[in-house]
């Protein structure tokens, strides 16, 4: 499985896409200046980096916020952009005799993430069920949308302003974990999801830009 890095961070495609599309609408809605850089405390493929996580970042899909992102807002945002996302407070955790409760933060696994470890995928269940994904199974207490999306459909309602390269010449190239281009180009035909901002494509992770006459508006 191919990785990413954005902001110093490993995830999957649907990462990095998402991340993107969570930076226009958090710009939007004044909650950060610029980027998301200094406020993912974990992203994915992080096996044995956190023991309280479970194993849930082990694989795609997943992100930790830093407490500064901690807001209702936040979690509206986030999950009006087809994630499951919840506060995690300190109190929330039930960790082992002996040990310390995680730092509260947001754990988000994106829904429709194929990448995602089991525990994640079964996290989405949870949170569509409208419960808190914690083994307790807690009910939800955070905003719910209406209707449940999968990441990639939400980006496509609520960014309003979705593009699909239909052929990706100049298309972001893979990346490989230590953050180097690997050279291997997107495969031909393959529907990318490039989140613009006032109409101009913008650089994926350290990728290329896409050129704007490579992609075409669907909504
Ligand atoms: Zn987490
Ligand atoms: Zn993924």
């Amino acid at each position: 499985m191919a990785q990413y890095v954005i902001h110093g961070k490993k995830t999957c495609w649907c990462g990095l896409v998402w991340i993107r599309a969570m930076e226009v609408r958090l710009r939007e809605a004044r909650i950060i200046k610029k980027d998301l850089s200094g406020l993912i405390m974990q992203g994915g493929y992080n096996a044995g980096g956190v023991a309280a996580s479970a194993g849930i970042h082990d694989k795609g899909g997943a992100f930790d916020f830093s407490e500064k992102l901690a807001t209702p807002a936040f979690i509206k945002i986030a999950r009006e952009l087809g994630a499951a996302a919840w506060i995690r407070l300190e109190s929330d955790d039930r960790p082992a005799p002996g040990k310390k409760p995680w730092d509260t933060h947001v754990h988000v696994i994106l829904d429709g993430c194929p990448h995602a470890a089991d525990g994640g995928k079964s996290q989405v269940l949870s949170y569509r069920a409208g419960k808190n994904g914690l083994t307790y199974d807690a009910a939800d207490r955070e905003w719910r949308p209406q209707v449940f999306r999968t990441w990639s459909q939400a980006c496509a309602v609520y960014a309003g302003r979705r593009m699909v390269v239909t052929h990706p010449k100049g298309a972001p190239r893979r990346v490989s974990p230590n953050g180097k281009l690997t050279g291997s180009r997107v495969k031909k035909g393959a529907a990318v999801l490039v989140i613009a901002e006032k109409g101009k494509a913008f650089q994926i992770g350290s990728g290329r830009w896409v050129r704007k006459s490579k992609v075409r508006p669907i909504a």
